[in-house]
């Protein structure tokens, strides 16, 4: 059994490149048949509303059923205020297993944790090189799994890819997926320190070519129930309770999370960095 963890799926309405233009899987269904890979996640291209981009998903995940899995994607910025519904919506009328959140779109927020928090939800987060947030997300998250793409750097940032691996060594909640990731030395290097249940193999289709993808995960040369781990086993686990309210947790103490969405949401994504002195957004 091989999962890819990561493909995008639909139509995009922008238009100033594949990320938000298209997301067509004719292609990647052929080659991912062909790499031997039996179930895909998928989850929509960027788009300006995403309860618009998440039903069409919702159409193909149930257009072939037992073949993929759905994430529901979320604007952290705009979906402010509607990213419990929104998901709500995902996992009980799509039966999706999972959240996409992309830094391009705004910087993750606690209203997209808690709500992961109380779907039982991983949480797909590009953070596009800026890893450090994974430092608060492992503290103040600790019973929320966060997986984040490529190491962290499309861009194959090595600084970023490096310092990921050692916040995935720290915190038991910190994952990675292998998409796009050039440097092969730094997969060795993600695997041989965070170990193996901390990776998990996806391919960014339909725009990288998953058989590709996958040839990167079999050169690493794991140990049997290390590479099933890799394709699949790591991603089945940690969407084992996708869907169940959250209950007791954990060994911090935190008892019972079914209260925390009527905290009020905050209404600032970025507040600069004071010794900085960087711009304030809100
Ligand atoms: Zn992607």
């Amino acid at each position: 059994m091989i999962i890819d963890c990561h493909c995008h799926a639909g139509k995009g309405d922008g238009l100033t490149g594949p990320w938000d233009t298209d997301a067509s899987l004719e292609k990647y269904s052929r080659r991912a048949s062909q790499a031997g890979i039996n179930q895909t996640v998928l989850f929509a291209a960027f788009h300006s509303d995403y309860a618009v981009a998440n039903r069409e998903v919702a159409r193909i995940v149930a257009s072939r059923p037992g073949r993929f899995f759905g994430f529901a994607f979320v604007n952290a910025v705009h979906d402010r205020g509607r990213v419990s519904s929104l998901v709500r919506q995902a996992v009980e009328e799509f039966g999706f297993v999972g959240i996409k959140v992309h830094r391009h779109d705004g910087n993750i927020t606690r209203e997209v944790c808690t709500t992961a928090r109380s779907f039982s939800l991983p949480v797909l987060y590009d953070v596009m090189g800026e890893v450090a947030v994974c430092e608060l997300l492992a503290q103040e998250y600790p019973d929320v799994n966060f997986i984040i793409p490529h190491l962290g750097s499309f861009a194959d940032d090595w600084r970023a890819q490096t310092a990921l691996i050692d916040i995935m060594v720290r915190y038991k909640n910190i994952y990675a997926d292998t998409a796009g990731v050039r440097r092969f030395d730094i997969l060795e290097q993600a695997v041989r320190r965070a170990g193996a249940k901390k990776l998990l193999f996806g391919s960014d289709g339909p725009w990288l070519h998953p058989g590709v993808e996958l040839a990167k995960v079999r050169a690493l040369a794991l140990s049997i129930p290390d590479e099933s781990a890799v394709l699949g086993g790591n991603f089945l686990r940690l969407i084992g309770k996708a869907g169940q309210p959250a209950r007791m947790v954990n060994e911090v103490g935190l008892a019972d999370f079914r209260h925390i969405h009527h905290l009020p949401i905050a209404t600032h994504t970025h507040r600069g960095d004071p010794w900085l002195q960087e711009e304030v957004l809100c």
